[in-house]
């Protein structure tokens, strides 16, 4: 399996390749070059199998012969086996028509742990043959700087550093970061906001010098092996409710597209989707492009759902690549122009093309707060504000006859007690995890928003 750049303009590499690199040299995202596909007998027989050997079959199909069908069926089970969940990515109906596909059974409680906990085996799989330690530096906005610590922690071949934004994290986010006690992790407080996490981390990745030196890698949500993991629970949740006989419709809370990209490439595979409802809180810009035609960006505005407060989805550009109908020239034009002028216009077949599959709620804070109550006094469900911007969605859209709608629930609610506290008035459940890490010490150094200081930084971790 060979996966090229949507800028057209890298070199085709393999699945390892690709996972190690992230981005491509060209300034694009790599995709397979051809849709690998599972046929509805594969699909039908997905039904009631353990989800670590449906992971196995979907990720397998990616990694075509770069990975041994022994060593993924391994590294599936273990990554799945820290779930605390017997079924890993379990369904629970909510409404007659709705159910909540729930994510959050993993070590840090949110869905990034899915692909996280699989992509952390398959760097040591990769490394650990070439005899190769790199430096992994990632920026959070919340969720994905726990889950890769949950999942890197202790790994002999990566050393991880996190770079969060100094006050914007909620409490229980930070202490799944900065409890780990492992020699090779690294968490920094950035005196700034995410977006400046997100230009410092660019910064590193442009500095040839710097990324070769402490040979740098990534394990932001355009990774393809995170895209391929986030496949798998769309495989699993529609074979336990009747796919392929039946299709599916998903409704799911999107910040950078990641998830909701999934969802778009399980259908690609031969799943039965007949819509994907994109549910964004008011961070809004892939509702306004699918709703408007026009991909602009707004300022960033800090909602209860801090993991969606985005305003650059960065996995839209692979949806938009197979909407020009794979043209690279013209994907790389558009792309370009969004990066100076910060909007672009979508063409008109393009946006409809979008529009046969897509559709898309942005969900107010008000809108959210009265989900999360009204979740609870319909059904006596808990739901964190994430999962109700998707359920507010899901409501909104309106019934398919008879097509069921699932319903991404993101995080659990005792990721973000204040929210539930004052909507539900009641006090969330709090698991065991984070009663424990409550009274662990935490690490924490301090940087200024200055890409200097952080690649000074790490260069001494790395002892470059
Ligand atoms: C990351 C995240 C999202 C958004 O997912 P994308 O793939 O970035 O669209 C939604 N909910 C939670 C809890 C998250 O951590």
């Amino acid at each position: 399996m060979k996966y090229i750049s949507t800028r057209g303009e890298a070199q085709a590499i393999g699945f390892l390749d690709a996972v190690l690199v992230g981005l491509a040299p060209d300034g694009g995202l790599f995709v397979p070059r051809e849709w690998p596909s599972f046929s509805p007998a594969e699909i039908a027989g997905f039904a009631n199998r353990p989800y670590a050997e449906v992971a196995a079959s979907v990720i397998g199909r990616f990694a075509g012969d770069a990975v041994g069908a022994d060593a993924m069926a391994e590294m599936c089970a273990d990554a799945y086996s820290t779930f605390s969940h017997a079924s890993v990515t379990p369904l629970k109906q909510l409404y007659p028509d709705l159910w909540l596909l729930e994510l959050f059974h993993g070590p840090t409680l949110a869905f990034k742990d899915v692909a996280m906990q699989l992509l952390a085996r398959l760097y040591d799989h990769v490394l650990q043959r070439q005899r190769r330690t790199i430096t992994i530096v990632c920026a959070t906005s919340g969720d994905t700087g726990g889950a890769a610590v949950g999942a890197f922690k202790g790994s002999q071949n990566v050393r991880l550093v996190v770079l969060f934004p100094h006050g914007r994290i909620s409490e229980v986010q930070r202490r799944f970061m900065t409890t780990a006690s492992e020699a090779n992790v690294r968490t920094v407080a950035v005196d700034g906001t995410f977006d400046d996490c997100q230009t410092i981390l660019k910064n590193l990745f442009q500095d040839s010098v710097f990324s070769r030196a402490v040979d740098l890698s990534g394990v932001n949500s355009i990774n393809w092996a995170r895209i391929a993991a986030q496949c798998v629970y769309y495989f699993t949740s529609a074979a336990a409710l009747g796919a392929p006989q039946r299709s599916m419709r998903y409704c799911v809370p999107t910040g950078n597209f990641g998830d909701a990209y999934a969802a778009y490439v399980a259908k690609r595979l031969g799943l039965p989707i007949d819509e994907i409802i994109v549910a964004t809180n008011s961070n809004d810009i892939m509702a306004r492009a699918l709703n408007d035609g026009r991909y602009a960006r707004g300022s960033v505005s800090a909602n209860m759902s801090p993991a969606m407060d985005i305003q650059i989805a960065s996995n839209f550009e692979r949806l938009y690549f197979e909407a020009v109908e794979r043209e690279s020239t013209e994907t790389s034009r558009a792309f370009k122009a969004f990066a100076e002028a910060g909007r672009l216009d979508i063409p008109p077949a393009a946006q409809n093309a979008m529009k046969g599959l897509f559709s898309a709620h942005a969900v107010s804070e008000d809108e959210t707060a009265r989900t999360i109550l009204a979740t609870l006094n319909d059904t006596g469900e808990v739901i964190d504000p994430h999962t109700a911007v998707a359920v507010a969605a899901a409501r909104r859209s309106g019934k398919a006859g008879g097509v069921p709608l699932i319903a991404l629930s993101t995080a659990h609610p005792a990721k973000f007690p204040e929210a539930v506290r004052a909507m539900a008035r009641i006090e969330p459940p709090v698991p065991a995890v984070v009663q424990a890490q409550a009274k662990l010490p935490e690490r924490i150094d301090r940087l200024p928003a200055d890409a200097e200081a952080v690649k000074a930084y790490v260069r001494q971790f790395a002892g470059v």
